[in-house]
């Protein structure tokens, strides 16, 4: 499984870095969150928006999914006519459309079918090959529910864990083993990393990177940043 990470920064602006995004796959590629500034992300990485085999949102606040209106105006200004699936929590099905009204970029506009399908404890395939598992977790507030997801990417056999943002790994704790984790380093510390993941993944990067960097005390030693444009094939 190869993956591209397009933007590592937190929720706050970097020079160096974009907010969330990453890309699973080549040949069918599917972008998983979508900060702002995606669209140039992907045309950075060499990968045409309209060929996107699907877009996840793993939950709404603004690093996560701004870029989104100007992924789908990519594609909708593109020759894409393959349908899409943009994947997303429960509750932010009516607010996205809302969203892309405001815009005026409904769907009905565009010149390919465009779903938007609430993610769901229920595997699902956003590519042809690819599971994908989403896993809620209380990231928006305590309680509630699945407004905000974990996701596990499998292919042959390999898997990979992005926790995407997390209040604590309690949700995660399962037998499953990673061949890389993606963990974010905001809102949990490496040493809660290691703690929970430490012994489940082979590898382990960190994203969701704050100006200052994640080092709490001793800092994030025996961890790698995730880079901006960086490649890891698994
Ligand atoms: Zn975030």
């Amino acid at each position: 499984m190869r993956i591209q990470f397009l933007g590592t920064s937190s929720a706050l602006a970097a020079a160096d870095r974009g907010p969330s995004a990453l890309l699973i796959g080549v040949a069918d590629p599917v972008l998983c969150d979508c900060g702002d500034g995606t669209a140039r992300a992907l045309e950075q990485a060499g990968v045409a928006a309209g060929d996107l085999a699907a877009v996840i949102i793993t939950h709404t606040h603004p690093d996560h999914c701004s870029g989104l209106v100007w992924v789908l105006q990519q594609m909708r200004l593109g020759d894409r006519s393959r349908e899409l699936t943009v994947y997303l929590p429960p509750p932010a099905v009516a607010g996205v459309k809302a969203m892309l009204a405001w815009y005026a970029m409904e769907p009905e506009k565009y010149p390919f079918s465009c779903r938007f399908t609430p993610l769901s404890r229920e595997a699902f395939h956003p590519a042809e090959g690819l599971e994908a598992e989403a896993i809620p977790n209380d990231h928006m507030g305590p309680g509630s529910g699945e407004a905000s997801f974990s996701i596990v990417f499998r292919e042959r056999h390999r898997s990979v864990l992005y926790t995407s943002d997390i209040p604590s790994f309690a949700h995660l704790k399962r037998e499953e083993r990673y061949a890389l984790a993606i963990a974010e380093c905001t809102h949990v510390t490496p040493a809660d990393i290691r703690e929970a993941i430490g012994a489940g993944a082979e590898r382990i990067i960190l994203t969701h990177i704050p100006p200052q960097g994640c080092e709490t005390g001793g800092g994030p030693a025996g961890f790698a940043y995730a880079a901006d444009g960086q490649i890891i094939e698994v």
